[in-house]
């Protein structure tokens, strides 16, 4: 019982079970396409049938009968018609993979799709039923620390999220104030300009990782010195609540509880998110790092 109840209330920026559990499914939906490593399959093509399912918070569109809170699996169906035809892939795997992007963009309130993409007429001359691939795909949340000392700060923040934005795949949602502090590790170098940004994210952490480095390079970022000057740095804190330990990656940034430039910010935007380890709120991590 305890636990339920923190399931609900404990980490208000959980989804409830319930809700997560809404979903639409269409079944067996025959499509035809030109998929295959095989010329003949590119050429003439066959068919192909999907199975989906739509992950969406039905709960509005069903208290208000409303087709507008929800998502029109009609055309969801027509949309995977049509993609089916008009692109060609060797694998069944870039071809759902692809699609399930393609889906998720399109119809931006589906926070995750589940894609089984399968070849009856598979040409591999042994009697099989269908050979299938299924994955499942959705929208993540960051939340992005953002700094600089060089130059024009503000610029370089604003133009770094700017082209984080550009990107299709993510899309910042949320930007906290900006804020002046000493320079932390080494001291001896201007004042640095922190915030946080929310960010809505199809990347996988790593991927990430990668494309905050190339905006990163955008902003004529050098290596020089660890924690030295820079025009624009950008570290992921949180992702959804993922626990990441890589030589190149670690998630929640494991120095975060220590660092009042990260916590303020990141308060300001979320002070109930929980850190996926201590189980602490923003909010404490912060109290707790002024206390004397
Ligand atoms: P700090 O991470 O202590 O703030 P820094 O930002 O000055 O240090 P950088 O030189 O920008 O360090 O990055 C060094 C490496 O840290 C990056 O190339 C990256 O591979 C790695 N790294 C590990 N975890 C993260 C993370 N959560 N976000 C960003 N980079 C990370
Ligand atoms: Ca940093
Ligand atoms: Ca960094």
């Amino acid at each position: 019982m305890s636990n339920c109840k923190a399931e609900l209330f404990g980490e208000g920026w959980k989804r409830m079970k319930e809700w997560e559990s809404d979903r639409i499914h269409i079944r067996n939906l025959e499509v035809f396409g030109r998929h295959g490593v095989f010329p003949e399959e590119n050429r003439l093509g066959q068919k192909f049938t999907i199975n989906a399912v739509l992950y969406i918070s039905t709960r509005e569109a069903g208290l208000k009968d409303d087709l507008t809170k929800s998502v029109h699996y009609g055309e969801v169906s027509h949309y995977l018609t049509s993609y089916m035809k008009e692109h060609t892939c060797q694998l069944i795997e870039a071809a759902a993979e692809q699609m399930v992007r393609a889906v998720l963009l399109r119809f931006p309130a589906v926070e995750k799709v589940t894609l089984e993409l399968s070849k009856p007429w598979a040409p591999i001359g042994l009697p099989l039923e269908a050979v299938s691939v299924e994955i499942t795909r959705g929208w993540h949340r960051a939340y992005i620390a953002v700094g600089s000392n060089l130059g024009d700060r503000e610029g370089y923040i604003r133009r770094g999220i700017q082209s984080l934005n550009a990107r299709e795949d993510c899309v910042v949602e949320r930007v906290s104030g900006l804020i002046v502090t000493k320079p932390y590790g080494v001291e001896e170098q201007p004042d640095f300009l922190n915030g946080m940004i929310e960010v809505r994210t199809l990347l996988f952490p790593e991927e990430l990782l990668d494309a905050l480095h190339s905006v990163e390079q955008e902003a004529d970022r050098e290596r020089k010195i660890h924690w030295g000057p820079r025009t624009l740095d950008l570290d992921i804190i949180f992702y959804d609540d993922c626990v990441v330990d890589m030589e190149r990656l670690s998630i929640p940034h494991p120095d975060m509880g220590n660092r009042e430039f990260v916590l303020k910010p990141l308060a300001e935007l979320a002070p109930y998110l929980r850190h996926p380890l201590t189980g602490k709120t923003v909010g404490q991590m912060l109290s707790e790092l002024s206390e004397p």
